[in-house]
């Protein structure tokens, strides 16, 4: 893809671009969609080309026709200088906080970060000495008081893994620019349809292609990208670990790419309308939802953000464990499960009180997160009406 397609593509919309990212055609024998290339050895003509390593494929684990497809688009689309693949969300976000901090250094973390990525740090990092401190995620401009000589890196997700909270990434941005400190965004629940990571002042930005990229719950794939003041170390991080997405899921995620503003556009509505419904039931408390203008971060996401994707928490009013079990177990069209983003619904309860350690999270009844699939959203108005009858008794 040349610069001048790049430039040609800036005045399509983005509906319009993802159509045309990652591909082309006629070096695939006009075939529209970039075959899936399997391969570990890459044969050289001869000894000059193998001693310059002068060819685009050289070895397997650098990369495929079919990954490096993938990577362009997803650079493209984000704003990115460069981005990576790796095997699922988490090993992105893994390999991102890696790439931006060293034994010895301090790095700042939302305490409303994705559980699994805590673990990472309160486990791996440390063991290799790095000081790990969470903080609260409305702190915005004020995360400057945290700043220490030795800061690396600070990590954002927005909105919170299950708790939804805003977090001013521009401002976090500025302060952290000042001291030369990268700032890694966990952009999944968005994904840069939603919210330019880099243009947002991300250095490096994560997506769990998992969710709505895939969007039919059947691969696991990450994405980091990078601004072009990081590529080369992010680069250079991931060829040390050899750790590549596979050509058969990257394959998959292209084409979910096609699909994936539809989908979005679908769930969005769909979860807004849902989240609207909730917001007037008799059993709810709280619905947390940053598109709802009663959201403590709506503010925030109305400046920032370009849409809201089908994922929200609700919390009910002081009910039974048993009540509660009982209303999520009828359900008929809410999957029980981890992850989210695929076409079919999804409920699970939580409790993010028991690992939070910088701030406080109570609630005055129990929460539940819903992923709004594309079903259609009457049905599962209907579904979720039966169930509530549980709640009440
Ligand atoms: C699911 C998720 C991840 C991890 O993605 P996997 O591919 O499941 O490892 C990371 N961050 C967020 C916000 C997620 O929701």
């Amino acid at each position: 893809m040349s610069k001048d397609d790049q430039n040609k593509r800036q005045e399509w919309h983005i509906s319009t671009r993802i159509t045309q990212l990652g591909r082309n055609p006629f070096d695939h024998f006009g075939f529209i969609n970039t075959p899936t290339y399997r391969g570990s050895t890459v044969l050289f003509p001869n000894v000059e080309k193998l001693e310059t390593l002068g060819q685009n494929y050289t070895y397997g684990t650098k990369g495929t026709p079919t990954t490096r497809a993938l990577e362009q688009a997803w650079t493209e689309l984000s704003g990115a200088h460069d981005t990576v693949l790796v095997p699922s969300g988490l090993a992105a976000i893994d390999l991102a906080l890696i790439t931006a901090t060293r034994a010895g250094a301090h790095i700042l973390v939302t305490d409303s970060v994705y559980q699994p990525t805590r673990s990472f740090c309160d486990t791996i990092l440390k063991k290799f000495g790095v000081i790990v401190e969470y903080y609260d995620p409305l702190i915005g401009k004020n995360i400057s008081s945290l700043i220490r000589p030795d800061t690396t890196a600070i990590l954002v997700e927005s909105p919170g893994s299950q708790s939804m909270e805003i977090q001013d990434v521009p401002a976090i941005s500025s302060v952290a620019q000042a001291h030369d400190i990268c700032v890694i965004l966990d952009n999944t629940w968005a994904t840069p349809l939603f919210y330019p990571p880099h243009q947002r002042g991300a250095d490096i930005a994560i997506e769990a292609g998992t969710k709505y990229l895939s969007g039919h719950s059947d691969i696991l794939i990450g994405l980091i990208s990078a601004n072009e003041r990081w590529s080369k170390r992010l680069r250079s991080t991931f060829n040390s670990f050899a750790i590549g997405a596979s050509p058969d899921d990257a394959s998959l995620a292209l084409r979910g790419l096609r699909t994936m503003a539809l989908r979005l556009r679908a769930q969005e509505r769909a979860g807004l309308e849902i989240a609207r419904w909730f917001n007037e039931q008799s059993e709810v408390a709280q619905v947390l939802h940053p598109a709802l203008p009663d959201h403590p971060g709506h503010h925030l996401w109305q400046r920032d953000y370009l849409g809201s994707s089908g994922v929200f928490s609700v919390i009910f009013k002081p009910v039974e464990k048993k009540s509660l079990d009982a209303f999520i177990n009828s359900l008929q069209l809410f999957g029980i499960g981890f992850s989210w983003g695929g076409y079919e619904s999804l409920v699970l309860p939580f409790d993010c009180q028991s690992y939070r350690t910088a701030t406080h999270w109570k609630t005055i009844g129990p929460a539940v997160r819903f992923s709004i699939g594309l079903e259609d959203s009457n049905d599962l108005i209907k579904d979720l009406r039966k169930g509530l009858n549980y709640l009440s008794l």
